[in-house]
């Protein structure tokens, strides 16, 4: 999967998604990810991307302009890319606190794309036409607000990312995960054997692989009751 990134701060992201599993997953080719500098699409001799907002108010928006001519430039480079695929699934979102919120199955529908194009915006956001225009799916990481898109647009990545072949090592890597399996994951342990005067359950050393199943099955209900008893009401 091709993920381009529209961004004011292609540094940061290709930072944040250089690094540990990602990073290796676009070493081995698993995953590409491009960053785009919306400013080096300016027509304005100051490099200019922001202007205050009609109607007045505060801060900055981010134009039409230069994001428009990034978008255009970026879906030209990914259809070279993918020009002999013949019709590829793409997508245009934007990140913003108006979105819905991302869950897991959100990015699993995601995964299926062929290319995700993601804009990120900045200051106050990004001017209207934008939105009306190219994007197709608003996609907020949560009921708060950041000063830009660029942190979201990398946890989108990352979240999709994994659970695309060749990333994780193994499927059951994100299967039985919290939220993945419809309730949190049981409580682990690792060595040492004892910590602060506190040993390992003895199930998990008991070498009985039934037991450990069940006893891991109980713990994650458990879990799942103390914390998010919500996600329990959604499982038939
Ligand atoms: N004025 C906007 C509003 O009230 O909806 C908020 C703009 S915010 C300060 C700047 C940028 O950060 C947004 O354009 C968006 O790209 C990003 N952003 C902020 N919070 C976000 C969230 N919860 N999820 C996704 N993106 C977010």
């Amino acid at each position: 999967m091709r993920f381009d990134i529209m961004t004011l701060f292609p540094e940061m992201t290709d930072r944040i998604l250089g690094e540990s599993i990602i990073g290796r997953a676009q070493k081995s080719g698993a995953v590409e990810i491009h960053s785009h500098n919306i400013r080096d699409y300016s027509q304005d001799k100051h490099r200019r991307v922001d202007d205050t907002p009609y109607g007045g108010g505060m801060g900055m928006l981010m134009a039409a302009p230069p994001i428009y001519n990034c978008y255009e430039a970026v879906k030209e480079m990914a259809d070279r890319a993918f020009a002999d695929k013949g019709e590829i699934k793409r997508k245009v979102v934007y990140m913003s606190p108006k979105g819905r919120v991302l869950t897991q199955a959100k990015a699993a529908e995601l995964s299926s794309l062929d290319n995700l194009i993601i804009l990120c915006g900045h200051y106050e956001g990004v001017d209207q036409r934008i939105v009306d225009e190219i994007i197709d799916e608003e996609i907020s990481i949560g009921d708060y607000v950041l000063t830009g898109g660029e942190l979201p647009a990398c946890i989108l990545v990352d979240c999709i990312s994994r659970l695309l072949p060749g990333v994780l090592s193994d499927k059951e890597c994100y299967e039985s995960e919290s939220i993945a399996c419809g309730m949190l994951e049981y409580p682990q342990y690792t060595r040492p054997y004892e910590f602060h005067g506190v040993k390992v359950p003895d199930v998990l050393i008991s070498g009985d692989h039934a037991k450990v199943d069940k006893w891991r099955y109980e713990r994650a209900l458990e879990e799942t009751e103390r914390l998010r008893p919500d996600l329990l009401s959604h499982k038939d």
